[in-house]
């Protein structure tokens, strides 16, 4: 696969658009909902903001949810809750300054979601920090539910290399799995940097971020980080919160650690985490 190709598969940008017209779905929304313009990057964003209180998953690709006041707990337990009830990913970013949620996926499917590439470029330059998530929903009992995706990883890769020289940028990477989030991240910033330093030195300037995310496909990468995966899945009873305990995972390219949520308080029983589990709650992330 070329790089280019790399890219455009991993961070395509919407090209589908969905016929129900919009004073239909105006009409379906809940009271709690408005719809509005983009106003600060429509030139850039062809979809709608739907102002609302709640997190959902939205297959509507005319337009974006957008929920505003919700700080970064609340807004978690509400993806917990999604990602063990919904069947497609979804993808929000969540900007802590301003305590705002803004849906960034769209052609979800239960394997995938693509993030709008242009839209987020605008608001990584805007703000200083930004913490991607995306709920990966799942049969509970696979194990694959619980460790993002190596593209996952390349994903990161691309979007933040081009942040590796400004690190007042704080891009931050979580998914969502029906038991808590998992955030992850270079293993060693200053390999990261040597890498970029030396495709930009070799002629390779304004193309280093392809170049890295083409070598971190390497599979002397890529194995290294499923042989971690499948070596803890091969201890017995590994499933359920138990997959805590293969957290954290280090690689040469990656680090991932794990941390348990709470749950919204009106949302039914708390999940059932062990001593154990709470204990391994500080430090992990995949
Ligand atoms: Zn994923």
């Amino acid at each position: 696969m070329c790089m280019l190709q790399v890219k455009v598969a991993l961070i395509a940008i919407a090209v589908g658009w969905f016929v129900l017209p919009l004073d239909a779905y105006a009409a379906s929304l809940d009271r709690s909902s408005r719809i509005e313009k983009n106003k600060n990057t429509p030139y850039l964003d062809r979809r709608l903001f739907e102002y609302t209180d709640h997190l959902r998953v939205n297959r509507e690709n005319k337009v974006r949810v957008v929920v505003t006041n919700k700080c970064e707990f609340d807004g978690e337990a509400e993806l917990l809750q999604l990602s063990r009830s919904s069947h497609v990913e979804e993808a929000y970013i969540f900007v802590p300054e301003t305590c705002t949620w803004i849906e960034v996926g769209h052609r979800e499917t239960s394997q995938n979601v693509y993030l709008d590439e242009i839209f987020i470029q605008a608001q990584l330059e805007q703000q200083s920090t930004v913490i991607f998530y995306h709920i990966q929903p799942g049969n509970r009992s696979d194990f694959n539910t619980y460790f993002p995706s190596y593209r996952d990883l390349v994903t990161l890769t691309l979007i933040n290399a081009d942040y590796i020289w400004k690190p007042y940028k704080k891009i931050l990477h979580r998914i969502v799995t029906p038991i808590g989030i998992v955030e992850y991240e270079f293993a060693n910033t200053t390999q990261i940097i040597n890498l970029m330093d030396k495709f930009r030195n070799g002629g390779l300037r304004g193309f280093e971020s392809q170049n890295l995310s083409y070598e971190i496909l390497r599979s002397k990468y890529q194995d290294e980080y499923y042989k971690k995966i499948r070596d803890c899945q091969r201890r017995d009873g590994m499933i359920g919160d138990k997959v805590i305990w293969c957290y954290p995972i280090h690689t040469t390219a990656f680090s991932l650690k794990f941390r348990a949520i709470s749950e919204p308080n009106n949302s039914g029983p708390p999940i059932a985490l062990s001593n154990s589990t709470r204990a391994a709650t500080v430090q992990l992330n995949n």
